[in-house]
């Protein structure tokens, strides 16, 4: 059912402010939240509240219902949930039911000016979080199509990778 989700619950996570947790045990592969909503130009939304936005598109995004788990998800570097076609948030490993449940930003960022000092805690973690485009070429192959569809070069055949935005192709 839209908007609700029953194995998740926003809790106290140190010094990300609030996170979203596992209430219940989730398997891998399951639906751990779906981003779905009203998808809108960047330019329509209050700079104040793009840290909660999930990019669906170059330039387009879904705010997520204040205080909804899609609010609160945190960015992990060694994330136990990858994001599936456009909106899916899916589990990747089983996640004990108190477990933070994050994704990596990076595989959602196609704004390449974008910037976020990571304090993860992973063993992995990146320090800054960049632009999937920033990403060592192994880490995306690890990731391979599990990231945001936008993404994925096979979304504009014959065009090559997709688009930048914020440095353009002067060749
Ligand atoms: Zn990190």
């Amino acid at each position: 059912m839209p908007g609700t989700a029953p194995k998740l619950r926003i809790g106290p996570a140190g010094r990300k402010g609030r996170g979203t947790f596992a209430a219940t045990r989730i398997e891998p592969g399951e639906l751990v939240w779906d981003y779905a909503g009203e998808e809108r130009w960047i330019k329509e939304i209050p700079k104040r509240v793009w840290k909660y936005c999930f990019q669906v598109d170059y330039d387009r995004y879904v705010l997520p219902a204040s205080g909804s788990p899609g609010w609160f998800m945190n960015h992990s570097c060694e994330p136990n949930c990858v994001i599936m076609g456009r909106t899916r948030v899916v589990a990747l490993r089983r996640i004990e039911p108190g477990e933070e449940v994050a994704f990596d930003y990076s595989t959602n960022v196609g704004w390449e000016g974008f910037s976020m000092k990571c304090g993860c805690g992973a063993k992995g973690c990146r320090k800054v979080v960049r632009s999937y485009q920033s990403l060592p070429e192994d880490l995306k192959g690890r990731y391979g199509a599990c990231v945001s569809a936008f993404l994925l070069p096979a979304r504009q055949p014959g065009r090559g990778p997709p688009r930048r935005l914020s440095a353009p192709d002067l060749g």
